[in-house]
């Protein structure tokens, strides 16, 4: 089974290293962030209490989260592996992950830990765009488009999310560091723990990260 957990600060490239996993090994790509942002964008009633959190750069209650994500991983396409980004954020739903996924006879294979420097973070928050329709992400500075405002891969309209200014930023790694920064020694004392140098270039990491996965696999 190819379960895998994508953990690190806001900026630290998960999603980024999701695409080129996904597309690699051809398993669902499961970013709590983005089912919310979709829901935003759908204005369902999830949507607009995930908005409430979101907005601040805290974090949308545990149960909510839980809820989607364990529906989200009960579906065919997630029973030979999946590839789980944003989440879990906090110990309760690590733990609620573990008993969930116990209790349908699966368990995570490994969980990889993107570190990267807070002030380096800063920067790419601040300068991340993304497309709106198929959530891939840009840079101003380190990868623009090549058309400004526009997405390379489908053509949809590029966009800063309201939680990518410098105000919200700070909030985010503050959350981060009290919440879910914990996640990792949690994973360390389960032996699931990878730890990868998010500085290097993205196709770089990509080649260690793959080697990762590729170890852990059952
Ligand atoms: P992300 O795209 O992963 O940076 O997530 C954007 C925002 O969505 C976060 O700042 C939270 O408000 C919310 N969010 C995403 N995943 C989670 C999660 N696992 N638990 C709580 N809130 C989340």
């Amino acid at each position: 089974m190819m379960n895998i957990i994508l953990l690190g600060p806001p900026g630290a490239g998960k999603g980024t290293q999701a695409e080129l996993i996904i597309e690699k090994y051809n398993i669902p790509h499961i970013s709590t962030g983005d089912i919310f942002r979709a829901a935003i964008k759908e204005g369902t009633p999830l949507g607009l209490e995930a908005k409430r959190y979101m907005d601040s750069g805290q974090l949308v209650p545990d149960d909510v989260v839980i809820g989607i994500v364990k529906e989200r991983l009960s579906k065919d396409d997630c029973q030979k592996g999946f590839l789980l980004d944003g989440f879990p954020r906090t110990i309760p739903q690590a733990d609620s992950l573990a008993a969930y996924l116990n209790s349908s006879g699966r368990k995570i294979a490994s969980v990889i830990n993107i570190e990267v420097d807070s002030q380096i973070l800063l920067k790419r928050l601040t300068g991340r765009r993304v497309c709106r329709n198929c959530a891939a992400v840009f840079h101003i500075e380190n990868k623009p488009t090549k058309i400004d405002g526009v997405c390379d891969h489908c053509g949809g309209e590029v966009y800063q999310r309201g939680d990518d200014t410098v105000e919200t930023v700070n909030n985010r790694l503050q959350v981060y560091r009290t919440q879910t920064e914990p996640l990792i020694n949690y994973y360390k004392d389960k032996g699931l723990l990878f730890t990868v140098d998010g500085q290097i270039p993205m196709a770089d990491l990509f080649v260690q990260v793959s080697k990762i996965i590729e170890g852990t696999h059952q």
